[in-house]
């Protein structure tokens, strides 16, 4: 049985000290009723795993001790994720699952058809969604927690690609999701290998970076798919249905994290 984990902001820790605040104490304090002298397990928003020992169960948090540290695995391939903004509990679950699959930075994109509204630059939201790909962690084994950026519209989003191989997901158009990853494929391992041929190349320098983007529940306009088209995208298709755009958007992480799964 996997022990359980909880997440410790790397603010909070002073190397070997660290606290537990809010929802992490209150789970460990209120909900597990663990005690002092017990080992628990915890990881960072850097992906690095401690074991640790509960030091103290103070009112509003929990002093821990850590005995081991583990530097965060390495994504072979990194996936980020640019979704269209949806409705509250499907966004949620998108974010939920994107997290288990080990997305590395999910974008909210305020695109022309976006219905949902974000008021004071969404903090409140994003909070929202932080903690969610936080609980998605914790409960699924991953340590690699998705970065979850300020909702950015198309041009903004556009420029965080640069470097990427940059892919949108169309009911409209494209080749399918699955031909657009073998080329990808072929190009990544053509890469890697002229690379090393040519000098001692490092992981990092070898990593590889995909990002998808998905439309919201109302979809792209032509104009905006053009446009990505455009900036280096390839659109791509999951087939000859309509899908709901959380649907879309799950399938689409889905493939492409099972699809790059140890592949380097
Ligand atoms: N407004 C559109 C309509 O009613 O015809 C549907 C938009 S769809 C619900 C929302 C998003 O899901 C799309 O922008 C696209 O990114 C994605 N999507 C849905 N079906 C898809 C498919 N078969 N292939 C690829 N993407 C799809």
């Amino acid at each position: 049985m996997t022990a359980k984990r909880f997440f410790v902001n790397s603010s909070e820790i002073k190397f070997p000290w660290a606290q537990l605040k809010g929802a992490e104490h209150h789970h460990l304090a209120h909900v597990l009723r663990k005690k002092t002298g017990e080992k628990i397990i915890v990881f960072d928003e850097k992906g690095r795993l401690y074991q640790a020992e509960i030091i103290e169960i103070g009112k509003n948090k929990t002093s821990i001790r850590l005995l081991t540290r583990e530097s965060p695995p390495v994504r072979e391939v990194i996936i980020n994720l640019g979704l269209g903004i949806l409705k509250a509990k499907n966004m949620d679950l998108v974010i939920q699952k994107a997290t288990e699959w080990g997305v590395a930075r999910i974008f909210p994109l305020l695109t022309q058809r976006t219905v949902v509204k974000m008021s004071e630059g969404g903090e409140k939201k994003i909070k929202r969604w932080r903690q969610i790909a936080v609980e998605a962690a914790k409960q699924s084994g991953q340590v690699l927690l998705p970065q979850i950026e300020k909702p950015v519209n198309l041009d903004q989003f556009i420029q965080e690609c640069s470097g990427a191989e940059k892919l949108f997901l169309s009911e409209t158009k494209g080749k399918i999701l699955w031909q657009a990853l073998e080329e990808l494929a072929a190009t990544f391992s053509s890469s890697s290998s002229s690379s090393s041929s040519s000098s001692s190349s490092s992981s990092s320098s070898s990593q590889k970076e995909i990002i998808l983007a998905v439309g919201p529940e109302g979809g792209w306009t032509e104009e905006e798919q053009n446009y990505m088209i455009n900036h280096g995208f390839e659109a791509v298709s999951l087939g000859p249905y309509i899908l709901r755009a959380e649907t879309a958007a799950l399938a689409g992480v889905a493939i492409v994290a099972h699809y790059f799964m140890g592949k380097s």
